[in-house]
């Protein structure tokens, strides 16, 4: 298990720094904002950010599979895997549970205090650019893998699924945090089943009531089915305001790191 782990380590940061690269140079053919003049620093804030993440993430991730397995030997709940599922709907369930447990971690880190404070540093961003999906506080990145790990751990959900999901989530927010012009059409057909760049940038909304809602990962059909959908048309996602009301969007790595000591 350590060996797939330090594997499939090396895979997510070759693909995240391909898919990051892929993604800027999409921005500069088809910006939709254009704002370029924070690029620089940001930019490397959040390499940094991710960088101090993964490592944090990566020596924790023995203890805290350790600690699932304890768990899941201690509440003996029956795992998907042994309920017989052919493999390709043992994944199919296995990726629709993770990402509703995502949607509802992302939501819960908005709506508990302590786990807003450890969020709001990828909020603070007042221009967005595919850099911004891996803006994540370190202490956020942990808390959220261990609550994924123990969960699928307790469940039962194959490691290889909940691996690849975490690759696929980091892509995706590439795409999903991207300054680009996609033309409506697509993106209204994508976001039925998909989060697409025009239904996440409302989620980034200085307006708490948008910030609050749109919390998918990966499909758009948490947000739907549990009522916590919003869209606004293409012209006001465009010139609307982001960040947190009262929070400058400082981003500096210093002070990312220490946005969760504010109050
Ligand atoms: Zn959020």
């Amino acid at each position: 298990m350590a060996e797939l782990l330090v594997q499939s380590s090396h895979w997510q940061l070759l693909l995240t720094a391909l898919a990051f690269v892929a993604l800027a140079g999409v921005e500069m053919l088809f910006p939709l904002s254009g704002d370029r003049g924070l690029r620089g620093r940001r930019w490397f804030a959040h390499a940094a950010l991710f960088l101090i993440g993964f490592g944090v993430v990566f020596v924790a991730s023995p203890l805290i599979l350790k600690g699932a397995a304890w768990l899941q030997g201690a509440l003996r709940f029956p795992p998907l895997t042994g309920l017989g599922l052919p493999a390709w709907l043992l994944v199919v369930v296995s990726f629709l549970l993770i990402d509703l447990l995502a949607y509802l971690n992302h939501a819960l880190f908005h709506g508990v205090p302590w786990l807003w404070r450890l969020h709001r540093a990828h909020h603070t961003d007042t221009v967005l650019d595919a850099s911004t999906g891996v803006r994540h506080h370190p202490l956020e990145s942990l808390a959220g893998v261990a609550l994924q790990l123990i969960v699928f751990a307790v469940l039962g959900v194959p490691l290889l699924v909940v691996l690849a999901y975490g690759l696929i989530t980091t892509l995706w927010q590439f795409v999903t945090h991207a300054d680009v012009r996609l033309p409506e059409s697509i993106d209204r057909a994508l976001r039925l089943v998909l989060v697409t760049p025009g239904m996440h940038r409302v989620h980034h909304s200085v307006r708490m009531d948008e910030g609050n809602s749109n919390f998918g990962m990966v499909l758009s059909i948490w947000d739907r089915l549990f009522g916590t959908y919003r869209r606004r048309s293409a012209a006001e996602r465009a010139s609307m305001a982001l960040g947190v009301e009262g929070d400058e969007g400082a981003s500096h790595l210093t002070t990312l790191l220490a946005a969760p000591l504010r109050p």
